[in-house]
């Protein structure tokens, strides 16, 4: 049995203090913030409830996975809800399109709402999008990142390199395979899921539609906080010990190994393994000690690019907005003025600025634990945003930016058929800036590092770190951001660590 000390209780060191305690390993969760979840939190106020990060689990599988080896099925624990529409889209043009839950219905509507051969060209695509996912889950997605050794469990056939088209931008499948500019536009905002341009994003992230739609677009009813809570719950249930507001100042390294941490305050926790679900980049930064094989990791998170951030309304609204969907997404005549603003490049280079006409993404559960009554809505409404950085790009605590440009959301939204702007109880507006106090994620940067570049999958920091007895999880880490990845994180962590 090891003694392991688990650094933050984001969902993914959740879910490796989860497995790791299940396999019988001592484990102690370390969190900063008062309460568990990191970035899936929660924001309550006068009967209104927001989750205030994800609104959307794709990939539910994961987490059965995770709680059936940890005791017991996840339907015990959260009630799952499968979307259906997933998602309702309002394009510049005018056209509305609603996204079937199911992707048998999917190109059916695509037709319909985009024109006739619009579903076709969708299937083909999802068709090379399922392929792709055939190849990369096992070897990549389910593996360590381990150099040249991932490079060779990757050794794909000459046929499987065609299908993953490694050299691919996201755009350029796009555009190989949707005439429609809605429909490219559609697989387009994909690459935000991870942070992302899609100019720059590889074309296999098509295997986020895939999976979205083969396998559904979910909701926790409470609110997907209650999904932490759950992981928090089982691992504690497995013998975890959870210590909120407990902030690690530094991971000890003796003889070349982790040995442990230290505690803001002085306490020392000793550990044989110490798992860390803190923003890599923060790790790597401020809780290591320097040493050359460290020095490396850190030079290769200074040749990626930072995901982007979000820029975040929670709207408290009088009355009700008759047939809207759970997931609304209203976007600009200029999609790519967005990722040119959000990443300071194109017309914006090496000036990042808050998105003028950004894409706006609403979030409007029905769910009668999200309002104080039948006649009130909790919206949650996010834009990408560049992190906040206030030396070389925006300083989102600049004084009345960030409510400025929540009045610039609000109007943005009403040109485009939501005006709510008479209905607003109140507002809370959370920026960049909160994101990283709230999370430490280096510049509330929401995914750790983008998937900008072909090597981006390969510069993100693997889950063993160069210091023996050092673990990283979480969605600053392979394989990446967003629920189902941080899942996989944990899985792969648990595997390296191994049972007690
Ligand atoms: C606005 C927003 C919308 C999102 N939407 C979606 C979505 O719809 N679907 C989806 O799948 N994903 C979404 N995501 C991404 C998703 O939230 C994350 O990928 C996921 O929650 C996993 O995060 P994590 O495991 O990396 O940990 P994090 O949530 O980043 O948590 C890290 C934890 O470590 C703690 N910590 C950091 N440093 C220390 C320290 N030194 N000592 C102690 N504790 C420390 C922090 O306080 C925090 O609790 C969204 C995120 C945001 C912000």
């Amino acid at each position: 049995m090891a003694r392991v000390a688990v650094v933050g209780a984001g969902l993914g060191a959740l879910a490796a203090a989860a497995r790791l305690a299940a396999l019988g390993h001592a484990v102690t969760v370390l969190e900063q913030a008062p309460q568990v979840g990191g970035k899936l939190g929660w924001y309550a106020r006068d009967g209104h409830g927001f989750d205030t990060g994800p609104s959307l689990v794709t990939l539910p599988q994961l987490y059965r996975d995770l709680f059936a080896v940890t005791g017991g099925p996840l339907e015990d624990a959260v009630d799952l809800v499968r979307l259906d529409p997933a998602v309702a889209y309002r394009f510049a043009d005018g056209t509305r399109l609603s996204v079937p839950g199911h992707a048998a219905a999917v190109p059916g509507a695509l037709d319909a709402a985009l024109g006739a051969g619009s579903g076709a060209q969708w299937s083909a695509l999802m068709a090379r999008a399922a392929a792709m996912w055939r190849i990369t889950e096992q070897p990549f997605l389910r593996s360590p990142l381990a150099g040249a050794a991932t490079l060779a469990r990757l050794a794909l056939s000459g046929s499987d390199v065609a299908t993953v088209a490694p050299w691919r931008t996201l755009r350029g499948l796009g555009t190989a395979y949707l005439r429609d500019p809605r429909l490219r536009t559609l697989l387009d905002r994909y690459a935000t899921y991870s942070g992302s341009d899609p100019r720059r994003a590889p074309a296999v992230l098509a295997t986020v539609p895939h999976v979205e739609q083969a396998f559904g677009s979910w909701y926790v009813r409470g609110g997907l906080r209650r999904l932490a809570g759950a992981v928090a719950q089982r691992a504690v249930e497995r013998g975890a010990v959870v210590r909120t507001g407990t902030p690690v100042e530094q991971v000890l390294v003796e003889g070349g190994r982790a040995a442990g941490v230290r505690l803001a305050g002085g306490e020392v926790l000793r550990a044989d393994v110490v798992v860390s679900g803190a923003d890599a980049a923060a790790l790597y930064a401020d809780l290591l000690p320097t040493s050359r094989p460290t020095r490396r990791v850190r030079h290769d998170l200074a040749r990626s690019t930072p995901s982007l951030s979000g820029f975040v309304l929670l709207l408290a609204l009088r009355g009700r907005t008759p047939g809207l969907a759970h997931h609304t997404v209203l976007f600009p005549d200029d999609y790519d003025a967005e990722f040119d603003a959000v990443f300071g490049v194109g017309r914006f280079r090496g000036a990042p600025r808050p998105v003028a006409d950004p894409t706006v993404y609403v979030s409007a559960p029905d769910d009668p634990a999200t309002r104080p009554d039948d006649a009130s809505e909790s919206w949650f409404v996010l834009v990408n945003a560049p992190r906040h950085d206030p030396a070389g790009g925006v300083d989102w605590d600049a004084p009345g930016l960030a409510d400025r440009y929540a009045r610039q959301v609000l109007e943005v939204m009403a040109r485009r058929g939501l005006d709510v702007r008479d209905r607003v109880r109140w507002c809370v507006v959370r920026t960049p800036a909160d994101l990283e106090r709230d999370t430490r994620s280096v510049g509330g940067s929401i995914y750790g590092t983008s998937s900008n570049g072909a090597r981006a999958a390969f510069l993100r920091p693997g889950n063993a770190s160069p210091v023996p007895g050092l673990f990283l999880v979480g969605g600053s880490s392979h394989p990446g951001g967003g629920l189902p990845l941080v899942a996989l994180s944990a899985e792969i962590v648990a595997g390296l660590v191994g049972p007690a």
